[in-house]
């Protein structure tokens, strides 16, 4: 069905010279309005997080007359993308796939952020102790063939580079420098914004396929019982997902309570910023388990490992943190960060975690509706992904391009039934 759609779509735009017209228009037209292609569909993307921002943006680029709607709003606090902070790195074990994107992803922020002109990725590096060998060597060996940057330091080495920091159980680590942080609400924001500068519309409501014929939809259905007709429809509603599509989506996605707590650093003190400290990724199962993302202005942030179990509504949900995951956090500032203890919790996050059955995204079309696409599953790995996953969706979706690899391991047929 995706083979027939991706075709037809190819033939509407007259075959691949379009195409590569469409991308040519996509790179010149960064800064201004793209004109509005006249032989492509209007597409309409539900969920304005980082698929859907980003994705709209990079269609809009490509001359697409797009509407991005979202039940809150971009950016907002419901959105598993609606965080302060979320963290990129290269280090995928095997899975060189996501490897690669994360390389094109690093270099996409970058890019994007020179052309929002604001801060939006900062290159403190993460490290990464705790590791099984067999994982390391896999690291490293991919690492190696890609050229990606590396470091292998004892916990004597963590501790002249970074003594503010605590390694008394580290025998060595990985750090990967190119890697850090990047701002999650405040990118989605800007991308959203800058779609909109770019002849974008962005609406507030919540949408469903709403008439069809033929096998595809003509139209949305919204709550507030407005209809709003579209040619194409990009449902990127993370944790959403099983809520709108419960038929086949139900047992793809579990949804679970994640709780991340921001430690305030001293006044006037900058050695927890990312300026100073690189992230920390501590594992599972021990002591002062989880990660840390340095501080932006904003606190030191500690996502203990411990409390992700628990099912949560995203509509729903409370997002008052508990004390139960916070003693968790205050662990790990002890064991990790000792100069920051005493020091308030000044912000807390509680969000949905959305969890493919396989941890690989999700990208198809609809069962039933061949203009309808399906877009998420992001498996807690997918924010740092954004620019590039709008480039890599917009371009499927218009039949510019449908690398087999990917194709293959975001399709619905390549999921099963979600985790219990
Ligand atoms: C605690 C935590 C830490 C994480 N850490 C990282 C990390 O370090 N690095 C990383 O890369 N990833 C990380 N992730 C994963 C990443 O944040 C998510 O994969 C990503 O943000 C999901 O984006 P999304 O667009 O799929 O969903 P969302 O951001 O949830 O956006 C979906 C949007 O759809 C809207 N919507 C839903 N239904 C409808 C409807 N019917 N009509 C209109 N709008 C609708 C919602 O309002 C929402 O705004 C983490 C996740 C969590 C929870």
């Amino acid at each position: 069905m995706v083979d027939m759609d991706r075709r037809a779509a190819l033939t509407a735009l007259g075959t691949a010279a379009a195409a590569t017209a469409i991308a040519q228009t996509a790179q010149a037209a960064t800064r201004k309005a793209p004109t509005i292609g006249r032989n492509l569909p209007d597409i309409t993307v539900v969920g304005a997080g980082a698929f859907g921002a980003w994705t709209a943006l990079c269609l809009r680029e490509r001359g697409a007359k797009v509407t991005l709607i979202d039940s809150y709003g971009p950016g907002n606090a419901r959105q598993t993308s609606g965080d302060e902070t979320r963290q990129i790195r290269a280090a995928y074990g095997d899975r060189e796939i996501y490897t690669r994107w994360a390389m094109k992803a690093f270099t996409r922020w970058h890019e994007r952020q020179d052309e929002f002109k604001r801060r939006l990725i900062y290159a403190n590096g993460v490290v990464t102790p705790h590791q099984k060998p067999e994982s390391v060597k896999a690291q490293l060996a991919l690492f190696d063939k890609l050229k990606i940057p590396y470091e292998m330091l004892t916990g004597d080495e963590l501790a002249k580079r970074w003594p503010q920091g605590r390694y008394d159980d580290i025998d060595v680590a990985m750090f990967e420098p190119r890697a850090g942080t990047v701002k999650a609400r405040e990118s989605i924001i800007a991308a959203s914004e800058v779609f909109r500068q770019k002849g974008g519309t962005v609406k507030l409501g919540m949408a469903k396929p709403g008439a069809s014929t033929g096998g595809r939809i003509t139209d949305l259905a919204l709550a507030s019982g407005e209809r709003l007709s579209t040619g194409m429809a990009i449902f990127a509603c993370g944790p959403w997902l099983p809520t709108l599509f419960p038929t086949f989506m139900d047992g793809f996605i579990s949804r679970r309570r994640n709780e991340v707590f921001y430690i305030g650093s001293p006044p006037g003190d900058d050695r927890y910023h990312v300026e100073r400290f690189p992230n920390m990724y501590h594992g599972d199962g021990m002591a002062g388990a989880g990660y840390s993302l340095s501080d932006v202005d904003y606190g030191f942030k500690v996502a203990p490992s411990a409390g992700a179990s628990i099912p949560m509504d995203p509509d729903s949900g409370e997002r008052i943190a508990s004390n139960f995951v916070l003693d968790y956090a205050l662990e790990f500032v002890k064991m990790r960060v000792p100069g920051l203890v005493g020091q308030p919790v000044v912000a807390s996050r509680v969000c949905t975690i959305e969890s493919s059955d396989n941890g690989h995204y999700i990208i198809d079309t609809h069962p039933e509706f061949q203009n309808v696409w399906i877009a998420g599953g992001g498996s807690g790995h997918a924010f740092k992904m954004g620019p590039q996953t709008g480039e890599y969706l917009a371009d499927r979706v218009l039949g510019i391009a449908d690398p087999a690899e990917e194709k293959a391991l975001f399709s619905l047929a390549s999921h099963g039934r979600a985790r219990p």
